[in-house]
């Protein structure tokens, strides 16, 4: 096993230089991630192309696009952002002042996974840039072409001192987990979440977990139709449905079920042709164990749409089934392909009692116009973020800390949350020399008394 010792101990003596805490030495890195992308943008494309087949459209979309703007907001707020923050002083303390330093951990771990690739290793990267880190990426051996791509822009950018990028698979993955890193941020699945966990708490490294699980999207009775079918739809078969937050499955209400799924089918047809097999820019899936996995579902309940595969290609049609139940393979784990399982309902208490029999979901989505029943769901239903009347929109906007919750994840980021994941909170008192409160000791006559006035 490969030894990445003299590597983080390279990385640890430079940021004790506190070069990478200038505030100028941010932002200039920042911009040049920036201008680097914009540059590469075609090469990034190709890769991505390669890698998953996803067409120009996503791959800026999804990836290229998301990371500029992540990088606009962070350059425009960062001055603001790491600016000490004065806070009250009790009465108890009176004569000192109060206030929180934002400093950085140190040395970070990044690790991607493989499904939106890019984005999510420069996603992460923008908030340990921000706060002053250095970082060490470790993309996901399953894209080698945009892993390649990523290597390459970094090494051209950056000295290895500062950030660099490893490559591998779970072999590297667990040499790097036996360094003593500052801050673990992980993306990935589950069961890999915890491994990461357990290799942390050997060195109580603070870390994020950005995790999965099966994102519920309920269509109840009063819904624009229309909008749901066209919102689910794209949310769901984005990227062929490799996408952490897609709807993983649909409760519908069963008085417009019938109305609705006619409807989902048309939008799909609208979306991706009436052949999407054939459409040249329809993701493929990731691996032929992942496709194989997806086509073991594809017998499950009764098939509404879809259903067809191309083992060559690794593509799977859209697929909807009806009649599934929870005994379901397919219901026993985050499905994660184009494939989208029905469950119908007659009141909502059904909903909630079935979501609430599993982990924490990372997504959860409600289509409805009824007021109460959005207040109902979202304030019954510990999930990681979500959308009423849309899917995965909310992961846009730098303005919703993005993260899980229980089974799903630990910790959050995008815009200000970025920067605050990678920045440790320093408290600190400033007290007056000019007088002390006796009373504080306890060798002060009547101490207890008094101090029992202040702190009741
Ligand atoms: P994964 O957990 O298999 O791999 C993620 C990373 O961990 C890769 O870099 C991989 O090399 C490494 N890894 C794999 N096995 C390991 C092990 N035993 N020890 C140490 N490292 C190991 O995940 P994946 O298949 O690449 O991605 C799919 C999963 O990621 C899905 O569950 C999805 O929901 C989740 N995901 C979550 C988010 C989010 O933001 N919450 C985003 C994308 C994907």
């Amino acid at each position: 096993m490969e030894n990445y010792n003299s590597l983080i101990t390279k990385q640890k003596s430079f940021f004790r230089t506190e070069t990478t805490k200038d505030v100028l030495y941010r932002l200039d890195a920042l911009q040049k991630l920036r201008n680097a992308i914009k540059n590469n943008e075609k090469v990034l494309m190709d890769a991505l192309r390669e890698d998953l087949n996803k067409s120009e459209f996503d791959a800026y979309t999804s990836e290229i696009g998301f990371v500029l703007e992540e990088l606009r907001f962070t350059i425009k707020h960062l001055r603001s952002w790491i600016k000490p923050k004065r806070v009250k002083t009790p009465i108890t303390h009176i004569g000192s002042s109060s206030f929180i330093l934002l400093e950085p951990y140190g040395v970070s771990l990044i690790m991607a996974p493989w499904n939106y690739p890019f984005q999510l290793a420069i996603a992460p990267l923008i908030g340990a840039i921000a706060a002053g880190n250095c970082a060490v990426i470790k993309p996901s051996e399953l894209t080698p072409k945009t892993s390649e791509v990523l290597g390459t822009l970094i090494r051209d950018l950056f000295p290895e001192e500062y950030i660099t990028v490893v490559q591998g698979g779970v072999e590297t993955s667990q040499a790097l987990l036996n360094e003593k890193f500052d801050y673990i941020f992980f993306t990935g699945s589950v069961p890999v979440g915890k491994v990461i966990m357990e290799a942390a708490a050997k060195n109580l490294t603070p870390v994020t977990l950005e995790l999965g699980g099966k994102s519920p999207c309920i269509v109840h009775k009063d819904a624009n139709i229309k909008l749901a079918a066209k919102r689910i739809a794209w949310g769901k078969f984005t990227n062929a449905g490799q996408t952490c937050i897609a709807p993983d499955y649909l409760y519908v209400h069963k008085s417009i079920k019938d109305q609705f799924l006619q409807q989902f089918k048309e939008v799909t047809i609208e979306l991706y042709g009436q052949q999407p097999l054939n459409n040249k820019n329809f993701t493929r899936i990731v691996s032929e164990r992942h496709f194989q996995r997806l086509c073991s579902f594809l017998d499950n309940g009764e098939k509404f749409m879809g259903g067809g595969s191309n083992q060559e290609k690794l593509t799977i049609e859209p697929t909807v089934l009806t009649n599934v139940t929870w005994n379901d393979p397919i219901m026993q784990d985050e499905i994660f392909g184009p494939i989208l399982p029905v469950l119908e309902y007659a009141e909502l208490p059904e909903v909630l009692v079935g979501i609430h029999r599993h982990p924490k979901p990372l997504a959860l989505y409600i289509f409805t116009e009824n007021n109460a029943v959005q207040q109902e769901v979202l304030n019954s239903v510990s999930f990681g973020g979500g959308c009423v009347n849309d899917t995965v929109y909310h992961f846009v906007s730098p303005y919703l800390p993005f993260g899980g919750v229980g089974n799903s994840g630990i910790g959050a980021y995008h815009g200000k949350g970025n920067f605050d994941t990678f920045s440790h909170q320093k408290s600190v008192l400033k007290q007056t020399t000019l007088f002390d409160i006796p009373f504080r000791y306890p060798n002060v006559k009547n101490g207890l008394k008094k101090i029992k006035l202040f702190m009741k």
